[in-house]
């Protein structure tokens, strides 16, 4: 007879854990498999925003182990800004950088200690009936009969294709490569963003270069650009990363690449999140916002709802957690893919960025709305703004994408 669970989480990164922490807590059996072996290490830029902080929060995990973030310092060309995060809405008013080798340990050792069974080198694929029902999880010690599978395997691959959850073909993506150096400045307080990336072919890139100090005496450094860009197929990130590292080589001393840089993809989109007997989270979810490639916040708010939904009534988890996830994200996220098209013409992105950097109020604003950081129960100017931007990328969408910059 098969082995039998509750929950069965397929991958133990942030989105997988706070699945498993959240239904292993209310008493529910969850085993979680991962391919990777205990404290492997994710493709990441570690940065928390506090929308990340107030989710951590919300599993009741701290960011003592981590290190503090107050704000945000924007660079377009020679303009630098140095912006605090937000306070008085319902987010904490403070960010991390917790390096993913630490933190995906931390949570998933959460999980662990919750009661969820944690299985490493463990490759899941689900198990469908005649009826195109998930049922379970194969793995190569046995199959697990389950009422959810909950998908937490990252990018879409070979799980995603399977369940037919793979990107939308003609909506944008990003590709973001990193690496860590030593730095003087590793314990710096703010999060550091350059906008003016330029290939070398001079084409603009819509995306950013990023140095997210550790505290450990090291920086994440990394840059990231979206599918959107004219030429991107060509765009080479390991050129563009040196060229990056050459900008902040004076303004942050840094040293050698302390590993090899290593690239992977942001998921932006995604086919289906759910089906029968089976919910999607994460970056298998295609959830990572476009305005800034933040994931590790969408995998913990999608893991903790997923598995909320599952505790209330296991038979109707899939479709209500469509509905919910769709009303939380779906209008940013679509706004967000919209704004891709849109900085994907550098004839917009340069002056665009002019005027979003231009004087301090309005980057405060930038950052709030980039950030999903906009207080729904206050949202203010970033609010009015954001539903603007929304309106109005609404409008333009047809023409963005037929005019796209891509090649
Ligand atoms: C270069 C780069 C920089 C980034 N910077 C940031 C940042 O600073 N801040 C931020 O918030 N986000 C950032 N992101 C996005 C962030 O890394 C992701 O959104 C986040 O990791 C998503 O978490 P997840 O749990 O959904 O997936 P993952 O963290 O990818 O975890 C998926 C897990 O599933 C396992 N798995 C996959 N397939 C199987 C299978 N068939 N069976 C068993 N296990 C399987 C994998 O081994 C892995 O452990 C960045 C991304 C990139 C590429």
């Amino acid at each position: 007879m098969n082995e039998r669970a509750d929950m069965v989480v397929i991958g133990g990164g942030p989105a997988g854990a706070a699945a498993a922490i959240t239904a292993a807590r209310s008493g529910a059996r969850v085993i979680v498999v991962d391919q990777a072996e205990y404290g492997r290490d994710k493709i990441c830029g570690d940065g928390l925003t506090p929308r990340a902080v107030a989710a951590l929060g919300e599993l009741n995990i701290g960011i003592e182990a981590a290190h503090r973030i107050e704000g945000l310092r924007m660079i377009a060309g020679s303009v630098q800004r140095e912006l605090p995060w937000p306070s008085g809405g319902r987010f904490p008013s403070y960010g991390a950088v917790w390096p993913r080798k630490r933190l995906d340990a931390a949570l998933i050792d959460v999980a662990g200690e919750a009661g969820a069974d944690l299985r490493w080198s463990t490759p899941g694929t689900p198990r469908l009936n005649a009826d195109n029902r998930v049922i379970g999880v194969s793995t190569p010690s046995g199959d697990i009969d389950a009422e959810v599978v909950v998908v937490a395997t990252g990018a879409p691959g070979a799980v995603a294709r399977l369940l037919g959850a793979g990107r939308v073909r003609d909506e944008p993506f990003g590709l973001a490569i990193r690496a860590y150096v030593e730095s003087p400045r590793h314990s710096d307080r703010h999060l550091e963003a350059c906008l003016t990336l330029k290939d070398r072919n001079g084409i603009a890139v819509p995306g950013y270069g990023w140095m997210f100090p550790a505290g450990d005496g090291t920086v994440n450094i990394g840059v990231g650009a979206l599918s959107t860009m004219k030429n991107f197929k060509s765009l080479n990130l390991n050129t563009l990363l040196d060229d990056y590292r050459a900008l902040v080589a004076d303004s942050w001393e840094v040293g050698p690449f302390l590993e090899r840089p290593r690239a992977w993809r942001l998921p932006m989109s995604t086919m289906r999140r759910s089906g029968p007997g089976w919910v999607a989270i994460g970056d298998a979810a295609g959830l990572v916002n476009p305005m800034n490639g933040e994931g590790i916040d969408y995998g913990l708010e999608s893991g903790m709802l997923a598995a909320q939904l599952f505790i209330e009534d296991a038979a109707s988890v899939s479709q209500r957690y469509d509905a919910l996830i769709g009303e939380r994200f779906d209008s940013f996220l679509r706004t967000g893919r919209r704004f891709a098209f849109l900085i994907g013409h550098p004839w917009i992105l340069r002056p665009g960025l002019r005027v979003a950097v231009g004087t301090q109020a309005i980057a405060n604003i930038t950052l709030q709305v980039m950030g999903n950081l906009v207080d729904s129960d206050s949202p203010g100017a970033s609010g009015r703004v954001l539903r603007a931007a929304d309106w109005a990328l609404g409008v333009a969408d047809p023409v963005l994408r037929r005019t796209r910059a891509a090649a």
